[in-house]
């Protein structure tokens, strides 16, 4: 059934989604880059990089981008909505707190301890759902969850808590941070015995992981799973494509392919100052960019024998029912 889902310029039917990037980021800065002010922040930059990064995606078919950033790490739901309209592309926001090691946990850990937090975090996520970002009037349109490798500490799991709630008050997809191939069943275990809807829960970064068992271990809890971070190789603990390749084709050879969305986790612009890799990594990242799914990876699916049919439900069917059913 079609229900309405919140871009950055207003609802649409889930219908209208099309082809769909699951997890992307426009612009994504690590808190602590607003104290860099050698790296000031650029409106103007982000706004043109989105756009140049729209079209590209748009080549492809795709209608609608899903800007995976917390509400922290420097989003900014009004530069998505001038990228949006300038580029005549679809993209839904977050609400959520990034994982407590990368984050910005200081501010509701204080008020954790206080006791106050957790009504705190779920009144901001049903504020952002349903009546807007600050004073913005762009609603978000996912939940965005994150953990901690190995663990999902205790002040994540009050958003994993306040998530669920706010999802089962809004039926707002929630989108999740798994980190470095770990805590994937348990994240979807822990949501859906809070109340979320597995449907409309996509655990990501699944791709950091390709032991087949970890996934169907998530899988069988009635979940969606994400590869959603093709191209990102040797960083943050990432596996090579080849290992993602082989484990997503063998999931979709076992019938998953109705669970599986797929994704970059771009980031197109990092706030603060530009990032240098060295040599032997930006080599490794070449291919992470916005059209990488559809240059290198569906080529490897198709000569696997996945049929296009199954390649356009991945991108298309997959997302509208996940914001949609
Ligand atoms: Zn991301």
């Amino acid at each position: 059934m079609a229900t309405t889902v919140n871009t950055v310029t207003g609802p649409i039917s889930s219908d209208e989604l099309g082809k769909t990037l699951m997890h992307e980021h426009f612009a994504f800065g690590y808190p602590g880059f607003q104290g860099d002010t050698l790296g000031p922040y650029d409106p103007a930059n982000i706004v043109a990089t989105g756009i140049e990064v729209a079209e590209r995606a748009k080549a492809h078919g795709v209608k609608t981008i899903v800007d995976a950033t917390p509400n922290e790490c420097g989003r900014d739901p009004e530069l998505l909505r001038e990228i949006s309209e300038k580029a005549e592309i679809q993209i839904i926001c977050s609400t959520g707190y990034y994982y407590e090691a990368e984050g910005a946990p200081a501010y509701f850990k204080f008020r954790q301890g206080l006791g106050s937090a957790p009504a705190e975090v779920e009144e901001l996520m049903m504020t952002e759902i349903t009546d807007g970002i600050g004073d913005t009037g762009i609603k978000a349109g996912v939940i965005k969850l994150a953990s901690s490798k190995d663990e999902i500490t205790d002040y994540e799991e009050m958003f994993f808590a306040a998530g669920a709630k706010a999802q089962q008050e809004t039926g707002v997809p929630i989108i999740t941070h798994t980190q470095e191939g770990t805590m994937g069943p348990e994240q979807a275990e822990f949501l859906v015995s809070a109340g979320a809807d597995p449907n409309r829960t996509m655990i990501g970064h699944m791709d950091g992981n390709t032991d087949v068992s970890y996934h169907i271990a998530t899988l069988d809890h009635g979940v969606n799973i994400a590869f959603d971070r093709f191209g990102i190789q040797g960083i943050v603990g990432a596996p090579m494509d080849e290992m993602r390749h082989t484990c997503l084709i063998g999931l979709l050879g076992m019938g998953y392919g109705d669970r599986i969305a797929l994704s970059h986790d771009t980031v197109n612009v990092w706030l603060g100052r530009p990032l240098v890799f060295p040599d032997a990594i930006a080599q490794l990242l070449e291919g992470w960019h916005i059209t990488h799914l559809f240059e290198d990876v569906v080529p490897v699916l198709k000569r696997a024998g996945v049929t296009n049919e199954r390649i356009d439900g991945i991108f298309v069917e997959n997302p509208r029912r996940i914001f949609g059913s």
